[in-house]
C-alpha cells in the first residue's frame, strides 16, 4: 500500500490534519473536500476510508493495504464504505438515493474498525430536495460515521449543507515538487511533466490523466504505422525515423503486440494483453509461424536493451521494420 507521501505527496498537510484530528478523537463527522478537478479529493477520501476501516493501521494512521478490510476496500466490496453518486447517464443524485444512503449509513459497522465511511460525489449533483433529505443526517451525527462530500463547485451547494461540514480546500500545489513526483513515481520525462502541469493548471492527477491519454494516442499512432509497414502502405524508413524521435515508447508497444501475436499463433483462444486488438492480431497470427515471431520478438527485445547505450536507434529500427515487412510479405 502506497503511503500518502508516495501516492499523493501534495496532500500530506491535509492528511496530517485528518490523522491528528482522528488521533485526538476529533474527526469531524462531515467533511467537505472542495477544489478544482485533478487535485486528489476523492483519492484522499479513499485514503481516509482505508485508514478508518483497516485492522492494522500504521503508526501514522494509514491503512496497511493487506488486511482483509483493506483488500475488500480495493475490491470495492467493503460493506462499511458507501458511495453516493449519480446513477449512470443521470446528471443528478435523486432524493430516494439519498434516503436509501442515509438508511444504510445508519446500519451498524460490520468490521472491527467500528466506522462507516461515506463518499458523496459530486456533492453539487444533489438537487434541493435530495440535499434537504441529507441535512437531517448531517445535523444529527452518529458515532463512527464519517461522510466526505466532494465538490468542484462549493458555491452550488445549499448553504445549510456547507455550514454543517468541516471544509478542506484543495488548491493547486507548488509545481516543482509535483513535477518531481511525476518524474519519480510515474516515470514521465521532466520536460513532459512540466508541460502537463502547465496544461492542467498544476492539478497533479489531471496531469497524470493527460499523460495516460497521450500514451494511448501514441499507441494508436504506432499501431497504425506498424500495420502500415506490414501491409506495404507505410515506408519502413519514414516510420523508423519517426519512432527513433520518440525514444523507447514505440518499441515497447510493438513488443507487447508481438508477444500477443506469439500467444495467438500458438493458440487462437490464448489470453492476451491487448484485448482491444484481438480481432486484428488474431487475423495476423493465423498466417504467421510462432517460431518466426519468437525470433523477431527476441530481436526487438535486444534493440530495446541497446536503446540508450549510444547506438543508432533509427538504423536498428529500420532493420527491424524491413524484416517485419518481409515476414508479413511472405505470409
Ligand atoms: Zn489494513
Amino acid at each position: 500500500m502506497k503511503r500518502i507521501s508516495e501516492a499523493l505527496p501534495w496532500l500530506e498537510p491535509h492528511w496530517r490534519r485528518l490523522a491528528q484530528a482522528r488521533a485526538r478523537d476529533r474527526l469531524p463527522h462531515a467533511l467537505l473536500f472542495e477544489g478544482p478537478p485533478g487535485m486528489g479529493k476523492r483519492a484522499l477520501a479513499h485514503h481516509l476510508a482505508r485508514a478508518l476501516l483497516c485492522r492494522r493501521p500504521s503508526a501514522n494512521g494509514e491503512g496497511c493495504g493487506t488486511c482483509p478490510d483493506c483488500r475488500r476496500l480495493y475490491g470495492e466490496t467493503h460493506p462499511d464504505f458507501l458511495e453516493l453518486a449519480p446513477e449512470a447517464d443521470r446528471p443528478a443524485i435523486r432524493v430516494d438515493q439519498v434516503r436509501d444512503f442515509c438508511t444504510r449509513l445508519g446500519l451498524s459497522p460490520s468490521a472491527a474498525g467500528g466506522y462507516r465511511v461515506a463518499l458523496i460525489h459530486p456533492a453539487e449533483a444533489m438537487n434541493r430536495s435530495a440535499a434537504n433529505s441529507l441535512l437531517k443526517t448531517l445535523e444529527e451525527p452518529m458515532p463512527g460515521r464519517v461522510i466526505v462530500l466532494v465538490t468542484e463547485q462549493p458555491g452550488a451547494l445549499l448553504p445549510t449543507i456547507r455550514s454543517r461540514c468541516q471544509r478542506l480546500r484543495f488548491l493547486p500545489p507548488e509545481r516543482a515538487p509535483v513535477a518531481a513526483w511525476l518524474v519519480r513515481e510515474q516515470g514521465i520525462p521532466r520536460e513532459v511533466a512540466e508541460t502537463l502541469l502547465a496544461l492542467t493548471d498544476g492539478a497533479p492527477l489531471a496531469a497524470l490523466a493527460l499523460a495516460e491519454e497521450a500514451r494511448l494516442a501514441e499507441r494508436e499512432a504506432v499501431f497504425t504505422q506498424w500495420l502500415g509497414v506490414a501491409q506495404g502502405t507505410a515506408n519502413p524508413f519514414t516510420v523508423a525515423a519517426a519512432w527513433a524521435e520518440q525514444g523507447t515508447g514505440p518499441l515497447r508497444w510493438v513488443l507487447s503486440w508481438l508477444e500477443d501475436l506469439v500467444r495467438l499463433a500458438m493458440a487462437p483462444q490464448a489470453r492476451i494483453k491487448n484485448v482491444d486488438r484481438r480481432p486484428i492480431l488474431g487475423e495476423m497470427a493465423r498466417t504467421l509461424a510462432p517460431g518466426a515471431l519468437l525470433e523477431l520478438h527476441g530481436r526487438w527485445l535486444e534493440v530495446l536493451r541497446l536503446a540508450g547505450t549510444g547506438v543508432n536507434l533509427q538504423l536498428l529500427l529500420e532493420a527491424l521494420l524491413m524484416d517485419w515487412a518481409a515476414l508479413r510479405g511472405k505470409a
